[in-house]
């Protein structure tokens, strides 16, 4: 008798035509009409919950036959969703005379579960590990210290009280342990479907299963795992399940199902392939070792085989069975001390939908050593070796359980050992698991029967999560993609057709069709084009893209034209704008001095020779004219001067501001540049910090103390150091422009003060200089051009240009009108500051 025959049937109706549902089916539920009317996976949640309480193991509903579609995928999302753990094949009939069954979904049919009961949705999907215990056969079953209860599920131990330990005696004599059922004179049949036929099933669907037998040796371990392999009535579990699995596939046509399987033999923590000696495997040259990544443990060159039939699979399991006893003799190894794991690898690909998503599972079914403890066995030499690696790797297993059934304990230590670290993903986790405890009947092996039963007992407490292993194949995916889009790529021209327009390319475009828009939005700037049609999506991104790139270039030329026109000056080059200041260039608003609209371009100077009404005049007439009277007004000097004798300096002086101006550009870029990688670069360690985070939740893989990561981790490191490389670089570039910045910056303010001081020299020199001083000054004169002592001759000096252009900063923004009180008084103190100059020089002159 299976689980499911010891559960009662429920069946509940449904549906508007519930009511005519058979009477004959003695008192049927009615389901509430709102379920069926909502039929949305929420709204099933809050009702099946109650409603399927008390125990039951099959789900049956009556439901309206119009409403079938929607319930069966509303109930079967709904079993997938958050009924993954308990219950019920799900069965629909939609018509009760005719009986036309619709089963919900093969994943929606969930096995009747601990508890069995539908859980509330909230108490999520895990599911308590399956403990049995099967009794050895025995003629001298000790009737007074081992009873089984009723219900097929307790056993209760009594003990003796030893009358060595005296009169007061407190030593515990009975126990008691409730496990998932006791297999007492068992068949090997019925042990298989109560054991293992759910598991093995399961694992078609995509969910790992492991099968563990666990006991002291001789208590029918490996009767239980491997069977007689001599007669086919006492097959084990292992047999079975191959057969189990074939037997699956050929009920599923519609399904590509691969089988492989590996043996798999730990034996003083060293690992042996039992199946290494077929002659394609070849002999390994490296030891295995145990590796991890995010699709589960492996091991690394441990032979894994293909088998497409039922009796290939045989015959690799008697090959590992006759390896096993073969080692035992040839390595001197007790066949007793070691662990199997034989493991079939399961993948399954829908057949008829190109579906890129695929299932594969593995079933491990593991034969543990005799479990034996060491007191016992009076072990010495190497088989105290042997008895104290068994122990250990027991012990180390029985740590892995205890701290997988603590819900508090987040750290297992699964690497302690080969068995543990060899099972880390079949123990616990995803997967079904289930343990076979086999213990004596006998009194005289009752003290390890109970160290069995309290493994057993400790079994139950680990739940595990079963889910599907749900994998995509990339290559499919694409396949699939690229079908899809030439599907859509049809749809769309049968729109165009039916919409009646020509033939429209939804390609990318290339170069001649860019051209195309960028003339046809020059075109449309212009105004010779009225419109731009609208073709496609990709066509109108491309005509905002060229509208960009004409705007640029747009801006680009109107900005060299008033470069060709005027001298601009960055509104935000302070200096420059209070050098122009203090030559007298513009006022403190930027309007040109003397010119009343300041119709002035920014700050921009037009030159002398552009002024309207004075490009006439020469220097030579303009100096004649002015020099008796009054000298001519600065600003207009000072353009005058800029293309005489300042040409050169003001050449250098223009050629460093651009380069200025250029390396200023290139820094600001590089600035975004590096701003937009530290970005990235926070936002690589974010990702990489959640996936290191869920690596240390899942438990952290490692091999031969080098740390195991998943590709995605792997390509987001690589990513990260690439950024930062990139970063390096580019802070490095942005190093070495704020240096030539810096330099160049000084290079445009030496110019700028040399340009402003021969200005003043020459200003003073052409105009106020005496006719004899000038002589002097003339080539072949005492004095070079230029080169009257600067602290002698310059009109205004420091302190008083500081404390103007200060005044003009601070005061003037406060009363504009003053403006000219201020430029008269600072001609006047310019002049008074010349005379006084110039009297020293004639002192001097004299001298
Ligand atoms: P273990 O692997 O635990 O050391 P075995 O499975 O080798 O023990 O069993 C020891 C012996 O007992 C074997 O000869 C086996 O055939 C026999 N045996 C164990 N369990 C049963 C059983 N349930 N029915 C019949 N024979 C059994
Ligand atoms: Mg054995």
């Amino acid at each position: 008798m299976g689980l499911r025959g010891r559960r009662s049937l429920k069946l509940l109706c449904a549906g508007s035509r519930a009511s005519q549902f058979p009477r004959s089916c003695g008192s049927v539920p009615q389901l509430p009409r709102p379920w069926l009317r909502a039929c949305s996976s929420r709204s099933l949640s809050g009702l099946i919950g109650p409603i399927a309480c008390p125990p039951l193991s099959a789900l049956t509903l009556f439901i309206s036959q119009q409403r079938t579609a929607d319930f069966v995928s509303a109930t079967t999302s709904y079993f997938r969703n958050s009924q993954k753990r308990p219950v019920a094949t799900a069965t629909v009939y939609t018509d009760w005379q005719r009986r036309c069954r619709y089963s919900v979904a093969a994943n929606a049919a969930v096995r009747l579960g601990e508890g069995s009961c539908l859980p509330s949705a909230k108490m999520g999907s895990r599911k308590k590990v399956h403990a049995f215990v099967r009794v050895r056969p025995t003629d001298d079953f000790a009737h007074e210290m081992i009873k089984y209860r009723d219900d097929n599920k307790t056993i209760d131990i009594h003990l003796k009280k030893d009358s060595r330990r005296g009169v007061v005696n407190n030593q515990q004599t009975d126990w008691s342990f409730k496990l998932d059922r006791v297999l007492h004179d068992a068949s090997q049949d019925l042990v298989y479907e109560t054991v293992a036929k759910d598991v093995v099933s399961q694992a078609l669907n995509g969910f790992n299963g492991t099968i563990m037998c666990y006991g002291q040796t001789g208590a029918g371990k490996t009767y239980t795992m491997t069977g007689a392999t001599e007669n086919y009535k006492h097959r084990g579990i292992l047999p079975r399940a191959l057969q189990q699995v074939f037997k699956m596939i050929e009920e599923r046509p519609t399904h590509a199902i691969t089988v492989r399987v590996s043996y798999l033999e730990i034996y003083n923590e060293s690992l042996f392939d039992l199946l290494s000696t077929l002659p394609y495997v070849g002999p390994s040259v490296t030891p295995m070792t145990i590796v991890e990544n995010p699709q589960g443990v492996f091991i690394k060159g441990l032979s894994v085989h293909l088998t497409s039939q039922e009796e290939d699979a045989f015959s690799l399991l008697f090959e590992g069975e006759t390896n096993r006893i073969i080692a035992s003799h040839t390595m001197n190894k007790n066949s007793s001390r070691s662990h199997c794991i034989f493991t079939i690898y399961v993948e399954a690909r829908s057949r008829t939908l190109s579906d890129e998503k695929y299932v594969t599972s593995k079933i491990n079914l593991v034969d543990l050593a005799g479990s034996e403890r060491l007191g016992k066995s009076r072990s010495e030499g190497r088989v105290l070796k042997e008895a104290t690696y068994i122990n250990k790797s027991l012990s180390f297993l029985e740590q892995a359980i205890i701290a997988l059934g603590d819900q508090k304990r987040d750290h297992i230590p699964f690497r302690q050992c080969k068995l543990t670290h060899a099972l880390k993903d079949s123990l616990g986790g995803n997967c079904n698991m289930v343990l076979v405890t086999n213990i004596y009947g006998e009194a005289a092996q009752l003290e390890e029967t109970l160290s069995s039963l309290r493994f057993a007992s400790r079994m139950k407490l680990v739940t595990t999560e079963p889910t599907v292993n749900e994998k995509y194949d990339a290559e499919r995916m694409v396949k699939n993609l690229e079908k899809e889009l030439a599907l859509l790529k049809q749809e769309l021209a049968i729109h165009d057709s039916l919409a009646n327009r020509t033939l429209v390319n939804y390609d990318p475009m290339d170069e001649i069709q860019i051209a195309e828009i960028n003339s046809q939005v020059r075109r449309y700037l212009e105004g010779t084009l009225e419109e731009i049609d609208i073709i496609n999506l990709r066509q109108i991104q491309e005509v905002f893209n060229q509208f960009r790139v004409v705007l640029s270039q747009q801006e680009q030329e109107v900005e060299s034209t008033l470069r060709r026109k005027y001298t601009l000056i960055d509104k935000n080059d302070y200096a420059a704008i209070s050098a122009v200041q203090k030559a007298g260039l513009v006022d403190a608003d930027g309007h040109l001095v003397g010119e009343p609209d300041g119709q002035g371009f920014g700050l921009g100077v037009a030159p002398f020779s552009t002024k309207p009404g004075k490009k006439s005049k020469s220097k030579k007439m303009f100096k004649e004219q002015l020099r008796p009277s009054t000298p001519p007004a600065k600003p207009v000097a000072f353009e005058d001067f800029k293309n005489e004798r300042g040409s050169e300096i003001n050449r250098i002086f223009k050629e460093n501001k651009s380069i200025l101006n250029e390396r200023r550009k290139r820094a600001s870029e590089t600035t975004q540049r590096i701003n937009a990688i530290k970005r990235e670069i926070d936002m690589t360690k974010e990702a990489l910090n959640l996936q290191k985070s869920l690596r240390e939740k899942q438990g952290e893989y490692e091999n031969k103390g080098l740390m195991i990561i998943d590709e995605e981790e792997f390509l987001l490191i690589l990513k990260l150091k690439d950024l930062k490389k990139q970063y390096r670089t580019e802070y490095q570039d942005l190093r070495d422009l704020r240096a030539e910045i810096q330099y160049c910056q000084h290079l445009v303010d030496q110019c700028r003060h040399r340009l402003l001081t021969e200005f003043d020299i020459w200003y003073n020199e052409s105009f106020f200089v005496p006719e004899d001083l000038q002589m002097a000054v003339k080539p072949g004169g005492s004095i070079r051009p230029g080169m009257m002592p600067l602290s002698k001759i310059v009109s205004l000096g420091e302190d008083d240009q500081d404390r103007f252009s200060q005044l003009q900063q601070t005061t003037l923004p406060e009363g504009p009108d003053s403006v000219s009180f201020y430029n008269a008084k600072v001609k006047m103190e310019q002049k008074h500051n010349y005379l006084k100059t110039m009297m020293g020089l004639q002192q001097a002159h004299r001298k």
